[in-house]
């Protein structure tokens, strides 16, 4: 399979969300006027589409009078359950706060009264210190200020429904490049050759029955990255958010945390708030341990659970929580006043491709930042709101390493195609993917035994041996790299023998000291077959 173009730029950033709009900002403003690069910027679906723009409760930062960073460092330290990297958390908190006043100066709305800040409390912050946006729009505002600042630097250009599909790699071992099919309409195999990218894909939610995520959110970033062999670290940590809605035929949309914040409360089919017989905090402890309880409470009455928002009362509800009380308005649901019926969804990814404080991978010329990305900061289970900030702190770092790493380095000439590209495919492509996201749930969702995560890697293996690779079709690949990145989770979380954050194993179900450390592997370390698909 070759690609139809060829075409040669300075540098490509793939994603539009937090981390890819700031690293992309960082690029352009290192390099100044002076040498000024072309930089592209990358959104498989069209640029308003990320998790970012969906993310409600808001970001935080150590920026109240009653708040400082040192408080902040205690609670993102507590909350990574032992995991989470005291220097990389330290850069987060310190440099988070000029990142936040950064995006004020450049036109960030956040909320306010009396023309002062206005900070939310979320579980297992001990201080309140979340900003938020029109509510509950808060990565909507991020993303409206990021976008405005990177459509005025002359270096950037974006390119919607531009899917990537892998990296390629020079002769002497650099990141050269990527390919990908480029949109809209008919798509268009091109490989974009360059000096460096940054990979910030975003989330993986997808790989799950139940998500807060988007429909794109199919983990393509791990997969290219799980086919170019490079190292992944904390794979077993994804995090599942304790409250999704959980009506038939709608998305599992979001309630975010800020309502238990704010005073809703979480109850069982015979109303009684049960999270107290898991946990003395009740409602505002850590996600792990309110989700566990909620799947917890599911299995053991047969019954659902729900968020009783009585509490807030229906006009706080509605001006606090404008977004959510339209959404639930639309299942005939009444925010403030109702038992909203939720389940705990698949959320956010600790783990991913393996960096370190500058986003830098294995692969020189490839950075990553974002959720995509793991360099330890949110160990093994992150502090709400704390993910918006770790794409601008590590996603202006990644874009400013690039610019510093690569400026005396020329756009290769020649890249080769990875090795598959060059002999046809002799697969037929199926009718549809297999059913991988009901297998995630069921073996690798919030409670794990050896046995289900053996029965998970044996069945991905099989579905993997078969499946065809490369494809130009944009849903097979994003078949292929869930359940390559499912097949990193089910293998990362079978070689962790004890629970911690948000892995639990039922058959291990206490932290071991042994075991306070971080697992990183390439694919190959563990057996799985690369330059093919099998695992
Ligand atoms: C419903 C919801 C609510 C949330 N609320 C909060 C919150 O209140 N506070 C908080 O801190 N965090 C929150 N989060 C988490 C947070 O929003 C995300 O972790 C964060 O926005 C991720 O940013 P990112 O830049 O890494 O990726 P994203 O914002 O997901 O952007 C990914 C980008 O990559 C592009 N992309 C992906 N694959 C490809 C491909 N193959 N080719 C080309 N482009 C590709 C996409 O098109 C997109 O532009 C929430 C998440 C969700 C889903």
């Amino acid at each position: 399979m070759e690609p139809i173009e060829t075409v040669s730029v300075d540098y490509v950033v793939v994603g539009a969300g937090v981390a890819g709009l700031r690293a992309a900002i960082a690029l352009a403003m290192a390099a100044g006027n002076r040498d000024q690069p072309r930089i592209w910027v990358l959104a498989k679906d069209s640029l308003a589409e990320s998790n970012t723009r969906y993310a409600q409760g808001g970001i935080a930062a150590a920026l109240s009078d009653e708040d400082t960073v040192y408080f902040h460092l205690q609670d993102t330290l507590q909350a990574g359950a032992g995991l989470s990297d005291p220097e990389m958390a330290r850069i987060l908190v310190e440099e988070g706060v000029q990142r936040v006043e950064e995006l004020i100066e450049w036109g960030a709305a956040f909320d306010r009264t009396g023309g002062r800040l206005v900070f939310a409390i979320e579980g297992a912050h001990s201080r309140r210190r979340v900003l938020h946006a029109g509510g509950d729009a808060t990565g909507q505002e991020i993303v409206r200020v990021l976008m405005q600042k990177a459509q005025s630097l002359p270096a950037i250009e974006f390119h919607e429904y531009a899917f990537t599909m892998d990296l390629t790699v020079t002769d002497d071992g650099r990141c050269g490049g990527l390919l990908a099919l480029m949109g809209p309409g008919p798509p268009r195999l091109v490989h974009v050759c360059c000096r460096g990218v940054v990979l910030a894909t975003g989330g993986s939610g997808r790989i799950f029955r139940y998500t807060t995520n988007p429909p794109f959110a199919t983990a393509d970033g791990l997969g290219l990255a799980f086919r170019a062999d490079l190292p992944f670290q904390d794979m077993e940590f994804f995090q599942f958010h304790p409250t999704a809605l959980h009506v038939p035929g709608a998305p599992h949309f979001l309630l975010t945390e800020a309502l238990r914040g704010e005073g809703a409360w979480v109850v069982n089919a015979d109303g009684e708030r049960f999270l107290f017989r898991y946990d003395p905090r009740g409602e505002l402890a850590p996600r792990d341990v309110v989700a566990r309880a909620m799947f917890l409470e599911i299995q053991r009455t047969g019954a659902p659970v729900f968020l009783d928002t009585s509490p807030l009362g229906e006009s706080f509800a509605r001006e606090r929580f404008p977004r959510v009380t339209q959404v639930c308005a639309q299942f005939g649901l009444t925010l403030g006043r109702d038992r909203i019926p939720v389940i705990p969804a698949a959320h956010y990814y600790m783990g991913g491709i393996r960096t370190d404080a500058w986003g830098r991978t294995a692969l020189p010329g490839l950075y990553a930042a974002g959720e995509v990305a793991c360099n330890g900061v949110h160990g093994a289970n992150r502090l709400a709101s704390n993910s918006l900030l770790d794409g601008l702190v590590f996603g202006a770092r990644a874009g400013q390493a690039l610019w510093e790493d690569t400026q005396d380095v020329p756009v290769p000439k020649h890249v080769p195609l990875p090795a598959p590209y060059r002999k046809p495919s002799p697969t037929a492509l199926p009718s549809e993917p297999p059913p991988f996201p009901d297998l995630a749930w069921e073996q690798c969702g919030l409670i794990r035994t050896e046995a289900g995560l053996k029965t998970a890697l044996a069945r991905l293996s099989e579905w993997l041996r078969t499946w065809p690779y490369p494809v130009p079709v944009r849903w097979a690949m994003e078949a292929l790299n869930a359940m390559q990145t499912l097949s990193l989770l089910a293998g990362f979380a079978y070689l962790r023998q004890e629970s911690r954050g948000a892995h639990y194993r039922a058959d291990f179900p206490t932290e071991r000291p042994e075991w306070r450390r971080h697992q990183a592997f390439r694919p190959s370390d563990i057996g799985y077959s690369v330059l093919g698909v099998g695992c």
